[in-house]
């Protein structure tokens, strides 16, 4: 199919760009990959009258440390965060996931920007956000304002981002010296949507488990963080015990949505199935035995 008519305007500033936010309101959308955006227009799922470029924006590319943070512009492409090695140092996790968004062709074009604003809940790079506790740094024409990633996905593809901000950046916490991330999926080929998915990152010494944050993906309508099984998780040793403590205390944290991919039994038996296996890396990474 075609996608309907729509204007395109190329912003020549980031000014510019929030300009024509503030004038089109709901009737604009933003191009920044167009990875998501051209697929659901030539479907037309979605009909907005302008499409504002940011793809000149440079000022909104690129990977940077400052101090403990690790800042990447929201227009960095999914590639270069997957060949940075400030990303492969300070955000393992960031890297162990990102050779699983999409294809090469795809990551070559899209953006984590893109990925983190339009909050697709099978998406990895939302759940990484939220793991290592992020912050979002959204602009509008009235200035920034910083959303903790535990705000910032509300539902299926709603986010707490107005319609006339831009995300310009996401600021993460380097991993710490002495914590460990794990990311691990199930797709049905590699590359393909996720139907479960899990992100540890915490702290684990020998085989005790502390301040872990597991955050489960592609089961819910967003990612979230498994609150009561992480409750039955950290203080403890990962052991057998601790293993069947987890996954049922994870049957209260979590509703999976039935899609095409699976049943809700299924996906929920996917995500304690992953829950297992994400600790028992942990271990094994901390130098435990699993
Ligand atoms: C076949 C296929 C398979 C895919 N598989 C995966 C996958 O496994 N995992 C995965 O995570 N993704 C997957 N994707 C999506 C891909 O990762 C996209 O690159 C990403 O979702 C969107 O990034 P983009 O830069 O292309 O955004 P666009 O398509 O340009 O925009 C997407 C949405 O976000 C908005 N937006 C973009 N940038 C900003 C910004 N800076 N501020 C505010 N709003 C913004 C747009 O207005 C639009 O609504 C797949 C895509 C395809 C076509």
């Amino acid at each position: 199919m075609k996608a309907p008519k729509f204007s395109y305007i190329r912003a020549d500033s980031l000014d510019h760009a929030l300009e024509l936010l503030d004038k089109h309101g709901e009737d604009a959308r933003i191009l920044a990959g167009g990875q998501s955006l051209m697929p659901t227009l030539n479907m037309r799922l979605s009909q907005p009258e302008v499409l504002v470029d940011i793809n000149r924006l440079n000022d909104l590319k690129g990977i940077s440390l400052d101090g403990d943070t690790v800042v990447i512009g929201a227009l960095t492409r999914h590639i270069d965060v997957m060949n940075s090695d400030i990303v492969a140092e300070h955000l393992p996790l960031i890297a162990e996931a990102m050779p699983h968004v999409a294809h090469v062709a795809i990551r070559n074009r899209g953006t984590i920007g893109g990925s983190i604003a339009l909050s697709d809940p099978a998406a990895e790079m939302p759940a990484c956000a939220l793991a290592l506790g992020a912050t979002l740094i959204v602009q509008s024409s009235s200035g920034k304002r910083e959303i903790p990633a535990e705000e910032f996905f509300h539902g299926l593809y709603e986010t707490a981002r107005a319609e006339n901000e831009l995300l310009v950046e996401i600021r993460y916490p380097s991993q710490k010296k002495d914590n460990v991330s794990v990311f691990m999926e199930l797709a049905r080929r590699h590359g393909d949507y996720a139907i479960a998915g899990v992100c540890a990152y915490g702290k684990v010494s020998g085989n005790m488990v502390e301040d872990m944050r597991l955050v489960y993906f592609a089961s819910e309508d967003r990612p979230i963080i498994g609150e009561n099984a992480v409750a039955a998780l950290n203080g403890k040793a990962w052991c057998d015990e601790t293993k069947d403590a987890v996954t049922s205390a994870l049957e209260n944290d979590l509703d999976p949505m039935a899609n095409l991919h699976g049943s809700a039994t299924m996906k929920m038996h996917l995500q304690k199935v992953l829950t297992g296996r994400v600790m028992d890396t942990a271990v094994t990474r901390a130098g435990g035995a699993s």
